[in-house]
């Protein structure tokens, strides 16, 4: 008698509030790409407002990091190149720090002091002059002095660096860094399910409701997707490749990838990815893989404690760890060549 008493309150109530959207999915450009934002059982407004924070959070980190605008960066690097010193406020201190320790781990290969060498190539601008690569005698005298993290000396507040050639370029890593800031701001919302997604780079947390997040890698030859892979709780899925920006010059292709060892952009592979908890390791490793290529990216993942890794080299081969093997689901039409190898 009781539930037959209930049963109809219960129709009436359901027929009055519509059910709530669970799935808010919002895109905005910032960083310079496509930021898509996926959030899961957060009500309309509370939607609104996470993406809003998120995109003004995007924004802030891009215009204080940018490399070439006027940023906190570029003031920080014009008074490191004058000998002088720089007081830097927490946030700063603690961002450089990290890019130190990453850089460290890496074995210089991500190698954010090498700002110059990356001008030099003329990927510090927004378009890319038609114009030669730079001559082999320019990257020379740079390499013969190349700076590394280790030439940035943080004291207490200050900034000073120990080599006049050393200018900060951490666009290795800055995506990584600001989509762990994003995220930060999403749980500080009370937001547990998300995922914050910049031009294919991202970190996922909690699931899709019931179903877990599934999300993409990205192809090297197409614009498509070479794999999926569920998430599990918190983790950043990063994807360095050869293709995001590069010029051509006499029937030549040079990417924005440079290898410090030889001041060149890296060979060997054309795309690197990462999974990882937090995303800012996850995009400076994958930067570091990309450039370690085939012959030291084990020893470099185990030094940066990456487990799982799939790299993809020009002929298409794909090299995984076995964390990796057992997660990716390739969705092309014929299933690449794979060899499976710890780190
Ligand atoms: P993408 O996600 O576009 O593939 P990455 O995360 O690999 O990019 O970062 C590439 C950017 O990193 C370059 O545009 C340049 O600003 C910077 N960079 C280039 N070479 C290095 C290096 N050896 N170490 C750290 N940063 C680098
Ligand atoms: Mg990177």
């Amino acid at each position: 008698m009781a539930l037959v008493a209930v049963l109809p309150l219960l129709t009436l109530s359901c027929s009055e509030t519509p059910p709530p959207q669970q799935h808010h999915k919002t895109q905005f450009m910032a960083l310079g790409t496509l930021v898509t934002v996926s959030l899961w059982g957060v009500d309309e407004d509370d939607a609104a407002e996470a993406v809003r924070t998120v995109e003004d959070e995007l924004n802030r980190i891009h215009k204080t990091w940018h490399a070439w605008q006027p940023s906190t960066l570029t003031e920080i690097n014009a008074a490191l190149a004058a000998g002088k010193t720089y007081s830097a406020d927490p946030p700063t201190l603690a961002l450089l720090r990290k890019a130190q320790d990453l850089a460290h781990r890496s074995g210089q290969l991500f190698d954010p002091a090498i700002g110059k060498l990356v001008a030099l190539w003329g990927f510090q601008s927004d378009d890319r002059p038609d114009a030669p690569p730079p001559a082999r005698a320019d990257i020379e005298r740079l390499l013969a002095n190349l700076p590394d993290m280790n030439d940035l000396v943080i004291s207490g507040d200050s900034l000073s660096s120990t080599n006049r050639d050393l200018k900060l370029d951490l666009g290795g890593f800055a995506k990584g860094y600001a989509v762990d800031q994003a995220i930060e701001r999403l749980r500080a919302l009370g937001i547990d399910n998300a995922i914050v997604n910049a031009g294919g780079d991202l970190r996922a947390i909690g699931a899709h409701g019931e179903r877990p997040w599934r999300i993409g890698i990205r192809d090297p030859q197409s614009a498509g997707v070479i794999a999926t892979v569920d998430t599990q709780g918190d983790e950043s899925v990063f994807t360095s490749g050869n293709y995001e920006r590069f010029f051509t010059w006499d029937g030549v292709r040079y990417h924005h990838i440079i290898d410090p060892r030889t001041g060149y952009p890296a060979t060997g592979t054309v795309s690197a990815t990462v999974i990882h908890r937090d995303a800012s390791t996850a995009d400076a490793a994958a930067t570091a893989l990309l450039i370690a290529g085939p012959g030291k990216w084990r020893r470099v993942a185990r030094d940066m404690g990456v487990t799982q890794v799939m790299l993809i080299d020009e002929d298409m081969h794909v090299t995984m760890t076995p964390e990796m093997e057992q997660r990716v689901y390739f969705r092309t039409e014929t299933p690449p060549q794979v060899t499976v190898s710890e780190p």
